[in-house]
This record gives C-alpha cells, structure tokens and sequence, in this order.
C-alpha cells in the first residue's frame, strides 16, 4: 500500500528560496580585516540567480559538470554554494590547504570545468593551470593579481563583471533528490583523498539536522561563526542550515589567525562559532596574552578531532563560553554524533558526557565491530571500530564501484555501513567515545592503548601546549607509546601556546620548573594504568597538523622513522 503523501524532492534550491524570502533580511558578514561587508540574504538569492545565469549562458555550464571553487568562507562562497548545485551542477569545493600536487590532482580526478578562486589564492592556482587539463573557465573573485594568469589557457573572467546586469531570478530546475550537488574530497590524514559525492537529500537531511537541539541548535536568533572551512565538509552544513534557519553568517574571509579572530568577535559579537580544536587553542592563547570582550560568544561546537578536555573547560571557565563537542567525517556530511548531556545533568555529572563523542541522532545508526567480527555491545566498555549507516552517509567514493564485492573492504562492510576507522565505546544510553583512530591506536603486547587518553592526559598538564603519541615498533611488545610534547612558553599556565623547551627539568622566567620527561611520566602514573607509561619521550616545537589542522600523525610516525625525534 502507497502513502498518500505528496513526494516533493529535497532540494538544495529549496532552502535557497527560503532563505532568501522568508529570511530575507538575515545577513551574511564577510570580515576584511578591520571592518565588514554586509550583505542580506535577499541579496544573496538574487546574486546566486545571477551567478547562475552567467554560469549557464555564459560559460556553458551543463547539467552536472562540476564548479569548482578555491576560496575562502565569504559572502560569495556561499553565492557559490546555492547557485551552483541549485542549477544541477556540482559544487566542489577545493581545500587550498592541500600540497599543490595534491589540489592538481583533485581536480583532474573530479574533472572540474570551472574554478571559481579568490584574487588572493591566484598565486596558488597559476602555477597549477597548466596541469589542469578539464578547466575551461577560471573566474577570480574579488581583488587580486591578475597578471599571474596573464597566457593562462583557460578563459579568466571577473566575478562581479560576470553577474552584473543579469536577472536577479532563476527558473531552478526540478531536479530528482538523489542528483549529486557537492562534491568534497577527504583531507587525506589516512591515505589518497577521496571524493564523497553529497546529494540534494542528504544536504536538505542533514541541515534539518543541524538546526535541531540535538546538534548545534542555531536559529535566526543568532549570529554564528564558522571558522571551520567551507571547503571542509561544507563547513559542518552551517551555510545550508543557515538558509533554512535564517541564522545570520559572520565569515572571517582569511583572518584565521588567533589575533585577527579575537578582533573579530569583539568587533562582530557573533553568538555561536564552530571550528577545530586547534583554532580554539589558539585562540585561548591569545586572549591570555591580550585580552578582548568575547562575551557574545555562548556556544562553540568543537570536532574534528579529539577535543582535550582541558580546553573545553578553560573556554567555560575563563570566558563562559560554552563548548559542545561533536563527532564526525567528511564521510558523514560531516555531523554524526554530539554531547549534549542527558537532560537534567549538572556539574561533573554533565562533564563526563559532554567530553564524550555524544549520542547519534535517529538518522544515523551506528555499531561497533570487534576484533573478530562480532558486533560489541552498548555497555561503555566493549571496544570496536565504529561503523555506520544512514540517508546523509557515503555508500561509495567518488569514481569508485558503487556497490558489490569491488567496493572498498575497508571502508565499506558487505552490507554496505561505512566504516570509519575509529575505534570506541558506545554506553548503554548511546554515548560514543572515541578511544583512538584504527590507524593510531597503540598495539602493545597484545593490548590496546588509546593514544588520545594519553594525550588528553598530558595536555591537561598546565606546563604543556600540546601532545602527540604514536606508536612505534618494540622488539618485546610489538608497538610502544612514544609521546612527543610541546611546551608551553615560560609563564604560561594556560598551556594553550606552543613553544619549545628544554629536555630535563629546566627553569623557566618566573622560577618554576618546566617538568622534565620523568615528572611527566609521573604525572601519567596517577592516571593511567603503569604498562601504558610510555618510556620514550621526545620534546618538539610544534606537532605538525594537517591541511584541515588535526595532529599529523602520519607526519610524526616518518619523522621518527627517519630518526628526527631521538
Ligand atoms: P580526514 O579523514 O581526511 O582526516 P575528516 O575531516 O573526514 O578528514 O576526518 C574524520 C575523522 O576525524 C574521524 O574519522 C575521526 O577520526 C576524527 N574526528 C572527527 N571528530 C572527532 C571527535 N570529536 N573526536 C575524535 N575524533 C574525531
């Protein structure tokens, strides 16, 4: 028997046609460094028909092919963002953090026909035309230096000259739900990057998603941040559920950096921001060294990786800021789970779940997967690698097998869940924690020991700006913990700078001692089991990060091999 529900596709130009009448007047900053250029979310529908109109009769956009786009979070980026997938094309967005040879190669295996690149990336993309083989058309977004396309085979257009004078609506095409819409590759921490194709329905999905209690919970009463990319997982799906919440957008353009970031918020008093742990980090830094008025700032959500537990506190208690931790992949949109605390909690009752990975929403099912195969169960202890499905989750790669026995065994189960690489525990009223990713969890002895409670550990130390631990090879146990920790810089009790200092114990300016390898070890005596002490110990000026800001493991474990960490 058939429903006798209408069956209305899920469109991203659905939530641009909200957005841009219902929330006409939300607003989109864009920070140039010093002052903002503000631009209403009416105007933005208007400029994102016009940008598709140029893209279609200008530059010969067909259902499908892909725009691509090498720019910063700003207010034509999310022009770029309705526009392109609303028409039928295929926005992708380019991680200008990635090496040069490594952006080259995205583009070529997504086969983009257009980029779209901010005037100051040009020196970045210049150098790589000639090895883009699939790009027709570059078109260069606000100022720059144009002379470095000067014999460029591409057609180089300007941005605004392209949209100006063209009509401000758009006949959006009805198109099927399932019709691809962005296209984003992984940041490659484990491996070649790997492109996930997002649908219109699972972009619509997941917005629905974000803008619940269960996630980030941003509404038109609120003016959020993201410091996170908007090359990086769609930004966490915030422009999307901005439209379709009407949830004004302060983009910090590329101030990125701890102190422009400070000025930022001061100046713009954003509510609600998202980012990686890292940028928080130094941001908590900065404020220690020269203190600005955050205190519009309520919320942040923290993910990507591993926050320490430390920082999430220290935002609360220094600033009142309140961090709210979430878990997720490119692979998954990205949002999988969040840490809201069951209701009720207070004090360190509520800690203990909002430093956890969170709990799934119902559209995301997870399991875990022992070491033999077998599915653990739901008790907080049972570890195994998490896999999960749901309607805004990757069934394949971009270009790879769709389904069957070709796809790839370790990232997809024969029932088709995605694998995820991450090892943890879920509790029996479904909090997740992620106890270490498969690839850097420490063998030893036949034993499990989970890098990042290591580190968590250490970085909870007010004399150490960051740890990283890997694994190396042991003659006697297989693999032993190596930590490699970055001091923080004499005086600083916050331990939210990075900085070197001396092996041993050494004093600092203001007479108290830096702890030497030994104390630290002693310090993680009190506090995990003896056999996880590591025994080798390396201090670093900086843990190396990826172009997303994770630790680089990869990166550490070749330094040691190549004998660099002592
Ligand atoms: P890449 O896989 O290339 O690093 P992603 O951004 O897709 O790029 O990274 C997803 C991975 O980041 C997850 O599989 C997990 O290992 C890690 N991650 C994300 N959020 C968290 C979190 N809150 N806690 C621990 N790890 C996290």
């Amino acid at each position: 028997m058939y429903s006798t529900m209408q069956d209305v596709p899920l469109l991203v130009s659905r939530l641009l046609r909200h957005g841009s009448t219902v929330h006409s007047d939300s607003q989109v900053t864009t920070w140039t460094g010093g002052e903002a250029h503000r631009r209403s979310y009416g105007e933005t529908g208007a400029r994102a028909a016009q940008l598709a109109h140029a893209l279609t009769d200008e530059l010969r956009t067909e259902p499908g092919d892909r725009v691509a786009t090498l720019m910063w979070n700003n207010a034509e980026h999310l022009e770029t963002y309705f526009a392109v997938p609303s028409m039928g094309a295929v926005l992708h967005t380019l991680n200008l953090r990635l090496p040069p040879e490594q952006l080259a190669w995205v583009v070529n295996h997504a086969a983009d026909r257009v980029v779209l690149v901010n005037g100051t990336l040009l020196p970045l993309l210049a150098p790589l035309l000639p090895k883009l083989s699939s790009v027709e058309h570059v078109v260069v977004v606000g100022e720059g230096d144009t002379s470095v396309l000067a014999g460029c085979r591409p057609a180089v257009h300007d941005y605004e000259t392209l949209l100006s004078g063209r009509p401000t609506a758009y006949p959006w095409p009805d198109l099927a739900e399932t019709t691809a819409a962005a296209l984003c590759y992984t940041s490659g921490t484990t491996g070649d990057p790997k492109g996930v194709v997002y649908s219109h329905r699972s972009i619509y999905l997941h917005s629905l998603h974000v803008n619940t209690v269960e996630a980030m919970a941003v509404s038109s009463a609120d003016l959020a941040l993201p410091v996170v990319p908007m090359f990086h997982v769609n930004a966490w799906g915030l422009p999307h559920a901005a439209f379709l919440g009407g949830v004004s957008l302060l983009m910090p353009d590329r101030f990125l950096q701890p102190g422009p970031l400070a000025d930022m918020i001061e100046a713009e008093r954003p509510t609600y921001a998202a980012a990686v742990p890292t940028i928080w980090q130094g941001l908590l830094g900065e404020l220690a060294a020269r203190p600005r008025d955050i205190s519009s700032l309520r919320r942040v959500t923290i993910g990507g990786s591993t926050c320490p537990p430390s920082l999430m506190r220290e935002f609360q208690e220094r600033h009142g800021v309140k961090v709210e931790h979430a878990w997720g992949m490119t692979e998954t949109s990205p949002l999988g789970s969040y840490a809201h605390p069951p209701r009720g909690l207070t004090g360190e009752d509520a800690w203990s779940y909002r430093v956890s990975q969170g709990r799934f929403p119902a559209s995301v099912e997870p399991r875990l997967i022992g070491p033999d195969g077998a599915e653990q169960p739901w008790d907080g202890v049972s570890a195994g690698e998490l896999e999960v499905r749901g309607p805004w989750i990757a069934g394949a790669y971009y270009g790879g097998p769709e389904t069957g026995p070709d796809r790839p065994a370790d990232r997809f189960s024969p029932d088709g869940w995605l694998r995820t690489g991450d090892v943890g525990t879920i509790t029996a009223d479904g909090y997740l924690t992620i106890t270490d990713r498969a690839k850097d969890v420490i063998k030893s002895g036949g034993e499990w020991i989970s890098s990042v409670e290591l580190e968590n550990h250490l970085m909870a130390h007010p004399r150490i700006a960051e740890a990283a631990v890997v694994a190396v090879a042991d003659e006697v146990w297989g693999e032993r913990p190596l930590a490699a920790v970055v001091y923080a810089p004499n005086g600083d009790e916050a331990g939210t700078t990075s900085g070197g200092a001396p092996d041993g114990a050494a004093a600092d300016d203001s007479g108290r001692d830096a702890p030497g390898h030994e104390a630290l070890r002693a310090f993680l005596a009190d506090r995990v089991p003896r056999w996880q002490l590591p025994e080798r110990w390396t201090t670093i000026d900086e843990v190396p990060k990826t172009s997303v800001g994770k630790f680089d493991k990869k990166q550490l474990r070749a330094r040691h091999a190549a004998g660099e960490l002592g």
